[in-house]
């Protein structure tokens, strides 16, 4: 109808297993700032690639990707090289 034409933006890819997400199987990680695999329903099929808990203080969703809970290297593609981007 409108915009047939509309280029769409490539998704983001996962900051732990560099997998495209989306809106629906994914999150963004409260201490690093990173898209990662999260299944925001139980009834979607995806990996989960950070965890999400309640903060009972603030009642507040925090997420926090596995990098950031310090449990990558253990089952998901350990020796993964590191790729010093940074500046
Ligand atoms: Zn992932
Ligand atoms: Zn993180």
């Amino acid at each position: 109808m409108s915009g047939a034409t509309t280029p769409e933006p490539a998704p983001p890819a996962c900051h732990i297993c560099c997998d495209p997400t989306d809106a629906a199987n994914s999150a963004v990680c409260n201490t690093c700032g990173e898209r990662f695999h999260l299944r925001l329903r139980n009834d979607v099929d995806g990996k989960d690639c950070g965890e999400v808990w309640i903060n009972e203080q603030f009642l507040a969703l925090e997420f926090a990707c596995l990098s950031c809970l310090g449990q990558t290297g253990s089952s998901v593609e350990a020796g993964e090289p590191r790729v010093g981007s940074e500046h």
